[in-house]
């Protein structure tokens, strides 16, 4: 039967250090990106990953003093850093980069203290400098807005607080945001239940995101909550619902073609029932040694 060879998946917000890593062995994910953890943690999981991944990580939380998510369960001190001022910031991202991480994450949320302006244009500016995109966690009011107007090049959520307006739509245009839909889909809501307004919100923001040109990549969250630990179908069907299909809907999925590749069956899959299908009947054909290398 005639194959098909695309690239694996790659999900771009996982936490490694809240799942079973040793789960992803030559499953269609072969490439993660861990958005927060002690770094010294992710380098070494980044060494000796999971047979047929590729790991890459940007190392720790970077947010105010007492801001998010110190102090949360799941949190390690190591996986968070406090910044209090511009030169904190210089620092922290010269540490990232040291540390072989490819991105510098920064948290904003309205419910815990917050950095600054100066310290968030700071990290923009210096991580520019270093060749680092700055992924912002941004939730509650008005914290989107400050991520899209300082530059930052990522969002690692579609917007779920608020609505936002079309002008800051508009302006979000040259990012990209990670989907993580499904952790508002609640697991275990009986079918037929109102969908969470969280959800609601997010399908809009991203909508209205893709239409104006923005683009939308598949991560997962993998570890906040009971996340498969592998390919998250739901996210997938979640991209569909956003209107993703064809080239646009692989691009989000899958990633460049220098990851791992997987094999299946034609036709090339087209919409995101077809994608899943596919996955589903996908074998890794494993990396080869120079893939395995991390930079
Ligand atoms: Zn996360």
């Amino acid at each position: 039967m005639p194959q098909v060879t695309l690239p694996g998946v790659v999900d771009r917000h996982v936490h490694l250090g809240l799942v079973d890593r040793t789960l992803l062995a030559d499953s269609p994910v072969t490439e993660v990106h861990d958005l927060g953890w002690d770094p010294r943690e992710t380098a070494a999981w980044a060494t000796t990953p999971p047979s047929g991944v590729r790991v890459r990580y940007v190392g720790p939380f970077h947010t105010a003093p007492g801001g998010y998510p110190a102090g949360r369960s799941w949190a390690p001190n190591a996986a968070v850093r406090p910044v209090a001022s511009p030169r904190e910031a210089a620092q922290a991202v010269a540490d990232v980069a040291a540390a072989g991480g490819f991105a510098v994450k920064v948290a904003l949320h309205a419910g815990m203290a917050l950095l600054p302006d100066d310290v968030l244009r700071a990290f923009v500016a210096e991580a520019r400098a270093a060749g680092l995109p700055v992924l912002v966690h941004a939730e509650g009011a008005g914290q989107a807005g400050r991520a899209i107007a300082v530059g930052a090049d990522v969002l690692v959520h579609v917007p779920w607080t608020e609505t936002l307006p079309p002008e800051l739509i508009a302006r979000a245009a040259r990012m990209t945001w990670i989907s993580t839909l499904a952790i508002h889909d609640g697991p275990g809501r009986p079918a037929g239940l109102e969908r969470p307004a969280g959800l609601e919100r997010a399908l809009d923001n991203a909508r209205r995101f893709v239409a104006v040109g923005g683009t939308l990549a598949y991560g997962t969250d993998m570890g906040n909550g009971p996340t498969p630990v592998g390919v998250n179908e739901r996210e997938i069907e979640l991209l569909g619902e956003v209107g993703l299909t064809g080239e646009v809907l692989l691009r989000a999925v899958l990633g460049p073609p220098e990851v791992p590749a997987l094999t299946a069956p034609l036709p090339v899959p087209g919409t995101a029932a077809d994608l899943i299908a596919w996955l589903r009947a996908s074998r890794t054909l494993g990396p080869t040694p120079t893939d395995l290398e991390h930079p």
